[in-house]
């Protein structure tokens, strides 16, 4: 098992409150279209939208 070393996290963005942040996780959930987690600016459990993987989103920088 080699690939927790290339999955950094996933863009998650909160369907409440649309704040978007990283969840540091090595398993996949590319296939999750919404995901039920703690939103820390809501201070409660409410449904994400997985954006894609953090590291694919964030290193584009010129
Ligand atoms: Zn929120």
């Amino acid at each position: 098992m080699s690939y927790n070393s290339s999955a950094k996290g996933w863009v998650l963005r909160c369907s409440t409150c649309n704040n978007i942040w990283i969840l540091e996780v090595s398993f996949d959930i590319r296939n999750i279209k919404m995901l039920y987690h703690f939103c820390s600016k809501c201070r409660r459990n409410t449904f994400h939208e997985v954006l894609g993987r953090a590291e694919e989103s964030v290193v584009k920088d010129e």
